[in-house]
């Protein structure tokens, strides 16, 4: 087989990685973003006068504690469950991954398979490209993205998935799917069934009640939204403890650096402070979301997140023009596969939600004015 990789000097890495895109994250300097689903508000005043006192007198020169062991017990305390039932990750982007090294990957010849719902969180695909998982797609509504309750269940109780990832609400449209379904869904077969709860204190709406009856079920949760962690990098997931010792087995053994650690405590301590802001964001999202349906040729879903995704013509174009002629950094979705001319935007506080609404009506109504070439 030819090399596609073409490397200068050293032979090429395994065959599965050829195509894959890297996930790029990085955003432009000097804009204003909104691409990121990230908290408009960085930790309260008060939380950062703590961690400047701790970071004081803290020990860098020490590795953490591999399993984050007062963070976790802190963490399932708050959740009710055993500390055994809580596994630590560098994001939940990294649990995510240890869940596709532990259930996906090759399998003899074959590859196991991982069930999804797309349009979705694309680290989902790439992590399963990157381990050689067959990814199974069944499609969402091209209407309202809900997911097919009956087909899923079916195509579940064939038996042959191993994992399956349910986004809820999901990314990048917003809504949810029922929890009645997602547990009809859990309950089809006994593939390991992910529940990805990343904006969870946005819906308000979770699995955990199930956690105890369901042994193959997973819920994934983040600091990186409602509670202004993204730049420290902390998820968990809550699971069954034998799937938590499986997940162990693969995890690197260091990943929840030191000071997100002692960070994420000093949060979880003050954690009813987050609570005004999320619902700032929540009303916020309803406020934009109202003005977005009331703009002519701009059609937005429904979201129980902090973001709203819609759909414009030329959106290529709009977005291009809310970044140069506006300053606005918000998510192109325009080529995206089952999201064609959808973009998302990340819901800001007042001021940019406001500078973001009226920049989209300046650049619809200057597209609308150009000549056609
Ligand atoms: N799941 C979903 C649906 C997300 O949107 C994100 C963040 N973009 C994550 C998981 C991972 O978030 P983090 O790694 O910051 O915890």
């Amino acid at each position: 087989m030819a090399d596609a990789f073409d490397m200068q000097g050293l032979r090429s890495p395994r065959q599965a990685l050829e195509g894959l895109v890297p996930y790029s994250g990085k955003m432009p300097a000097g804009k204003l973003i909104l691409a990121a689903n990230e908290s408009p508000f960085n930790l309260p005043e008060d939380v950062r006068d703590i961690l400047q006192v701790t970071a004081a007198d803290f020990s860098f020169n020490r590795y953490p504690d591999p399993l984050a062991q007062d963070l976790r017990e802190k963490i399932a305390g708050a959740h009710d469950v055993s500390a055994d039932c809580v596994l630590l990750g560098n994001g939940g982007d990294e649990l995510l991954l240890d869940i596709m090294l532990a259930w996906g990957g090759p399998n003899g010849a074959a590859q196991r398979k991982m069930l999804q719902f797309a349009p979705t969180f694309s680290m989902y695909q790439i992590y399963a490209h990157a381990l050689e998982t067959e990814v199974v797609n069944l499609p969402r509504s091209t209407e309202d993205f809900s997911i097919d309750i009956a087909a899923a269940t079916t195509r579940l109780q064939q038996g042959d998935i191993d994992l399956c990832i349910l986004d809820n609400p999901n990314n990048p449209s917003g809504n949810l799917t029922d929890l009645a379904d997602v547990l009809t869904l859990a309950q089809a077969s006994d593939a390991l069934f992910v529940v990805d709860e990343a904006y969870f204190e946005f819906s308000e709406r979770s699995m955990l009640e199930y956690l105890e009856q369901l042994p193959n079920l997973v819920i994934l949760r983040t600091f990186s939204k409602a509670f202004s962690m993204a730049g420290l990098r902390l998820g968990y997931v809550l699971a069954h403890p034998q799937v938590v010792d499986i997940l162990t087995r693969v995890r690197m053994p260091y990943s929840v650096n030191a000071f997100t650690q002692m960070a994420a405590t000093v949060v979880m301590d003050l954690r009813t402070k987050f609570n005004y802001n999320i619902s700032v964001i929540t009303k916020q999202r309803d406020l934009l979301y109202a003005e977005l349906s009331n703009m002519d040729g701009v059609e937005v879903w429904p979201s129980a997140a902090n973001y709203l995704l819609f759909r414009v013509a030329r959106s290529a174009d709009i977005w291009q023009r809310l970044l140069d002629s506006h300053n606005i950094y918000i998510r192109n979705f325009s080529s995206a596969p089952g999201l064609e001319d959808c973009l998302r935007v990340t819901v800001g506080n007042d001021r940019q939600n406001e500078m973001f609404v009226a920049a989209l009506r300046e650049s619809i109504a200057a597209l609308d004015n150009e000549e056609p070439n």
